[in-house]
């Protein structure tokens, strides 16, 4: 199985952390999200191990919370020693209401609005993420008024293009994202914060995209961060204090994804880091690192139930499941590949050919097209693998359909984390 937390029990049923999902379908029906404590925690000590052992504790990950935010997961995370990024107002309130303290909350975005960076201010975030001018200068007159000193970081567009998806690819000079280096966009900025009394800035960010599965461009864009490092502190005589060289690792959303242990990232990452500081004369700076759909995809899986099998001779069969795009609209937005299979019958061959439809009216309302399932029949379950990330933080209400539970299940315990929205939630801001 393409997860640690995943196995077929004795019955032929998919278990996920020693619960069976039929039994989860049985308790709390479908469509549902169901993730694996264990498997997050795990993640989370493993990326926190590498720390130790690379830079000596100097540093530590922070959870990217896009890919799967509610209150329970900032609890968790938190528990592990990680910090968090938020990148929206909903997020940080979220991560406040979890009881996140602002200290550990790093503020990402490229056009946070006044309230959100008010609202930042107000609650200590301890690191503001700066992405343009406008919002530089933006937040200088907010942390007067506040009489306070507003720490940030700038985001860098470091100009490396790693080779993923088109729409998640940021690290390019075409991105809406961050500062550019060759232009000396980023050198204005820092210039300029330089003489802004309550601003003072910490470190520099930067993130090259998401689901990447090779090591290299991770290690040459902490490279290049290095060098403006030295550059800045040649120019400005700027020393700055912390590196945070984003997230993105890949996952296995199949077999055929070759994800790279985070391990060797780490290590690789790190053998870069502490060479080019000893070659520029920089002190080893505080090293982040952002991962989140790492820390929650594998750990994650949700399960719907068949409620209709069409089959059109030598087109395809299209197997309709009580979800769709608004639980996870990754395949309708980016063809994402996903495994998929009948947890009722997980150990017998999977040999027919589906293609997994959800019930939106809209006809690209796929989970997945041409896929290998165990014969199906009305009422089996379908479990979609390595849904933790982008799936629950990407559902809507399309169709005014209503946004599935989600269930954290730990040795063989399962608990409700997220409750199922009900048609009262549908018209709750209706007038
Ligand atoms: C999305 C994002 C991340 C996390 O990316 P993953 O691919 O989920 O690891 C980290 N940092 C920033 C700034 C992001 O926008």
């Amino acid at each position: 199985m393409i997860a640690n937390c995943l196995k077929v029990n004795e019955e032929g049923h998919l278990e996920i952390s020693g619960c069976d999902t039929v039994r989860l379908a049985e308790q709390y029906g479908t469509p549902l999200y169901v993730m694996s404590e264990d498997e997050i925690r795990e993640t989370c000590r493993r990326y926190v191990a590498s720390f130790a052992k690379n830079y000596n504790g100097n540093g530590k990950p922070i959870y990217a919370s896009k890919a799967f935010s509610c209150k329970e997961i900032y609890r968790i995370v938190l528990s592990e020693g990680l910090d968090v990024e938020v990148v929206s107002g909903g997020e940080l309130y979220t991560a406040l209401q979890a009881g996140v303290p602002g200290s550990q909350i790093h503020f990402q975005g490229n056009n946070k609005s006044v309230g959100e960076l008010t609202m930042a201010i107000e609650n200590g975030v301890g690191d503001i993420v700066v992405d343009n001018r406008e919002e530089l200068e933006r937040l200088e007159t907010i942390a007067m008024e506040h009489n306070m000193v507003a720490p940030v970081s700038f985001r860098i567009k470091p100009g490396i293009d790693a080779h993923t998806h088109e729409f998640i690819r940021t690290g390019q000079i075409d991105s809406k994202f961050g500062l550019d280096l060759a232009s000396g966009e980023a050198m204005d900025a820092l210039r300029r914060a330089q003489q802004l009394e309550h601003i003072v800035v910490k470190g520099l960010h930067c993130h090259i995209g998401s689901q990447i599965l090779e090591k290299a461009p991770f290690v040459h864009a902490a490279e290049v961060m290095l060098q403006f490092f030295a550059k800045i502190r040649d120019e400005l005589g700027m020393t700055l204090e912390t590196l945070n060289l984003g997230g993105g690792f890949g996952i296995h959303y199949t077999e055929q994804d070759d994800a790279i242990p985070y391990e060797e990232y780490m290590g690789d990452v790190s053998a870069m880091v502490h060479s080019k500081c000893q070659e520029l004369g920089l002190q080893l700076p505080r090293i982040y690192i952002e991962p989140g759909r790492s820390i929650v995809g594998e750990a994650g899986i949700t399960l719907y139930t068949v409620g209709s099998i069409k089959e059109i001779p030598g087109v395809r069969n299209y197997v309709a499941i009580d979800g769709g795009m608004f639980d996870n609209p990754r395949y309708a937005l980016y063809q994402s590949s996903y495994t998929c299979l009948l947890a009722n019958k997980a150990s017998q061959p999977a040999d027919y050919v589906a293609t997994i439809a959800g019930k939106c009216c809209e006809s690209g309302d796929l989970i997945q097209e041409h896929t290998l399932i165990q014969k199906p029949e009305i009422g089996d379950l379908v479990a979609v693998l390595s849904t933790g990330a982008y799936n629950y933080s990407m559902a809507s209400n399309y169709n005014r359909n209503l946004k599935p539970a989600c269930v954290m299940v730990s040795h063989g315990e399962s608990r409700i984390v997220i409750k199922g929205e009900t048609y009262e939630d549908l018209v709750r801001n209706d007038v």
